[in-house]
């Protein structure tokens, strides 16, 4: 990782210890400019190396990083990472795909899934990071997807991502054991993600790679009410068509149906960091919904739940016919 990272004329740093001085003595924007424009190669906590089930996108969740340098203005990271938004990238890659077999044929999520199980045992690489974002940086998610090209076994690696930058991946001899998924929202909705990839090379990135034999899919999220959603996102559905309106009715084209959800210490982290956003935090059209663990997160109340359902599934079905749909949530 240092090799690649200097050879992209990147300054690397090597600290005598695990403490990143990173100076406050800035304004809130500045230390989170300066956070976010750095990265920490760093060894995964033993912790990384006991999976947890990921529902209900993976029966595993498998962390490369923790953080991501792009600068989406509802980004859940903000409610689940401590502390600056660095992002730090794991470099005992091989410690934490060596464990990785002891969890073959072991999963509850979509091994349990009468509709999904035919996926094998599934890996979810993109939870708490953007996994292609920093590939160029990093290479960890090209060597898992060619780790996962190599078992000869009945499994899957997913990532989802909102970067473009495929090149690498397509010569990969991946043996169609990983599924990508571009996360999208209409270029209406760009404004609220910075830094990231315009939509439109998103998707012409899973053409790319479903062309080079990668199964593929869509990761619509977050799903967002604001004004005008329905002709915004109508119109990304029939971007959609236009480019992987084949893949679709070939049958392998799947879809994951994110809304748009915060935390209430989310909320304060995002209007920190994003003070001149305009995506709607407030309380009015949402309802607070209690996670397994008590935590609390406002989630568009049933009449807009039920509105934002409705059209997705019958956009979907009707633009795309041939897609399967994942979940809802
Ligand atoms: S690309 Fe994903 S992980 Fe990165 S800032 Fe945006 S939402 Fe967060």
């Amino acid at each position: 990782m240092v090799e690649r990272i200097e050879a992209l004329g990147i300054v690397v740093e090597r600290l005598p210890s695990d403490r990143l001085p990173l100076e406050r003595d800035v304004d809130a924007s500045g230390f989170y400019a300066r956070a976010k424009s750095t990265l920490a190669i760093v060894v995964a906590p033993p912790s990384k190396l006991k999976l947890q089930p990921i529902a209900p996108s993976a029966d595993w969740r498998v962390d490369l990083a923790e953080g991501c340098p792009a600068h989406c203005s509802y980004c859940y990271l903000a409610g689940s990472l401590k502390g600056p938004p660095i992002t730090r990238v794991y470099a005992n890659l091989d410690e934490i795909i060596g464990v990785l077999p002891d969890y073959f044929g072991r999963g509850a999520v979509t091994s349990a899934s009468a509709t999904r199980a035919g996926e094998g045992t599934t890996f979810e690489a993109s939870c708490y990071t953007d996994p292609l974002g920093i590939d160029h940086l990093t290479g960890s998610l090209s060597s898992l997807i060619e780790r996962f090209g190599r078992w000869e076994a009945d499994v899957q690696l997913r990532f989802t991502t909102k970067f473009a930058a495929v090149e690498p991946l397509l010569d990969l001899d991946h043996r169609g054991r990983t599924r990508m998924r571009a996360s999208l929202n209409p270029a209406e909705f760009a404004r609220f993600e910075g830094g990231t990839s315009p939509v439109g090379e998103r998707l012409h990135a899973l053409r790319r790679m479903a062309d080079a034999g990668y199964p593929i899919g869509l990761t619509i999220a977050p799903i967002i009410a604001a004004d005008g959603w329905r002709d915004a996102y109508g119109g990304l559905i029939s971007n959609v068509f236009a480019v992987l309106g084949d893949v679709a009715a070939r049958g392998d084209l799947t879809v994951e149906l994110i809304t748009h959800r915060f935390s209430p210490g989310s909320k304060t982290v995002l209007e920190s960091w994003y003070p001149g956003s305009d995506l709607d935090l407030g309380e009015i059209g949402r309802r607070e919904k209690r996670t397994r663990f008590g935590a609390v997160k406002h989630v568009y109340d049933a009449p807009t739940m039920g509105a934002l359902r409705r059209f997705f599934e019958t956009e979907l079905a009707a633009e795309l016919p041939g897609s399967r749909i994942l979940y809802w949530t």
